[in-house]
């Protein structure tokens, strides 16, 4: 019957990416965030969360939101700007200000309505957007939404973008980057980048999703890493990754952050985050500022990571952060191998196109402060049982 064709194209549709090997499956956690999880009834060493300083499951951060439900509730049943704004969130935007050293600071549901709510705010369709072609998904989109002129550089490369900026005729120019390439794990060019915003009179946003609380001292992220402070710079972190809880900010000088408030319909038009969390995300932050082992600690883990794997090491992509893949290029291959260190009970994720280009399938490797030493030498001598050494060897 030709009025049935809809269900067809869409069964089609779906065997389609299960036969380019795209098909992405779900494990369900029946434990907390950490190195250690249950996942689908078994327990697992994991590599494969962003909670990178290991604060997702922190007793003084649980309590936090525990007593903040007791005494505010849970749900706030409006956005900011009605009556979704309470005294916490108040609070935490000046901290979350004063951690980033930005003169003013918003919060937003999640990183994802942050950069879209503050790329449309600021740019529109006679402005232009400069964007690094390794970009997470949420920048793109943001920039989609704006209806900007979008010019996307190729990685990193600062010449290409000079000479994009000076033939650039558009009103408002802005640089979008992730600060922390999250598929890559390396880190943007960001003194470079805003040289030439200063240059060519341009906006840099930083998306400092997996910088902030990893890189700098005291955890302030990217701009802290480099020393960079600039009214030029629009700064968003997100709060769901090393900070352990969930949400995001932008911050910036006073206009901007009032014009995102103003114009950004992903902060106009959303329920505010529960108190709870913004309560949660305090006391984060403190163990993120006081704790500074987590960080060496770290560090020390990425360092045993690389030497373990000896030959192997070759196949990682050049990243200092707790961000470290394997490029593995096939997606078949990628997820074989995923598949081979789940039967040792290790996690690794799998990552395959749209979220990496064509051809780099990878495992992506994440350490976390929660990881022992003897859990990353554990990941390496599965990594080399199930021949990632012995293939880099022939390289
Ligand atoms: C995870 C991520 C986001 C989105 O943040 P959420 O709070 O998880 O929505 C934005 N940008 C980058 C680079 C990310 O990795």
């Amino acid at each position: 019957m030709s009025g049935d064709l809809i269900f067809q194209r869409l069964a089609n549709r779906l065997r389609e990416i299960g036969r380019l090997g795209l098909l992405r499956r779900r494990l369900t956690r029946n434990s907390p965030q950490g190195a250690r999880i249950v996942a689908d009834g078994r327990e697992y060493l994991a590599f494969c969360s962003n909670d990178y300083l290991g604060l997702a499951n922190h007793p003084r951060v649980v309590e936090a939101a525990i007593e903040t439900a007791r005494r505010c509730g849970v749900g706030e049943g409006a956005s900011h700007l009605i009556t979704g704004h309470s005294t916490v969130h108040e609070r935490l935007e000046e901290k979350l200000a004063e951690f980033s050293r930005m003169p003013r600071a918003l919060l937003f549901t999640s990183g994802y309505h942050a950069n879209i709510g503050v790329i449309t705010a600021l740019a529109g369709p006679e402005d232009a957007i400069f964007s690094d072609a390794l970009n997470h998904a949420s920048l793109i989109d943001g920039v989609r939404l704006s209806r900007s002129p979008v010019v996307r550089y190729p990685h990193r490369d600062l010449e290409f973008l000079d000479e994009a900026l000076g033939r650039c005729k558009a009103d408002t120019k802005m640089i979008v980057t992730d600060a922390v390439f999250s598929m890559d794990g390396d880190i943007a060019p960001l003194p470079g980048l805003l040289a030439l915003c200063e240059r060519h009179d341009a906006w840099l946003l930083v998306d400092d999703a997996h910088g902030i609380g990893v890189l700098g001292a005291q955890g302030r992220g990217s701009l802290a890493h480099f020393g960079l402070s600039s009214p030029r710079i629009v700064y968003m972190g997100t709060l769901g990754k090393a900070i352990g809880v969930a949400g995001a900010f932008v911050a910036g000088i006073d206009d901007v952050v009032e014009t995102v408030m103003q114009r950004a319909r992903t902060y106009i038009y959303t329920t505010a985050s529960p108190t709870l969390l913004a309560a949660a995300v305090e006391a984060s932050l403190d163990l993120v500022r006081n704790e500074s082992w987590r960080r060496e600690h770290l560090a020390h883990l990425v360092h045993t990571l690389k030497g373990a794997l000896g030959g192997a090491h070759a196949r990682l992509t050049p990243s200092e952060t707790p961000i470290q893949p394997l490029v593995v290029g096939e997606n078949s291959g990628a997820v074989a191998l995923g598949g081979a260190l789940r039967e040792r009970g290790i996690l690794v994720p799998a990552i395959r196109p749209p979220t990496v280009p064509e051809g780099t399938a990878r495992l992506r490797i994440s350490l976390s402060a929660s990881h022992r030493e003897e859990d990353v030498l554990r990941l390496a001598a599965a990594l080399r049982e199930v021949g990632v050494g012995a293939a880099a060897e022939r390289v």
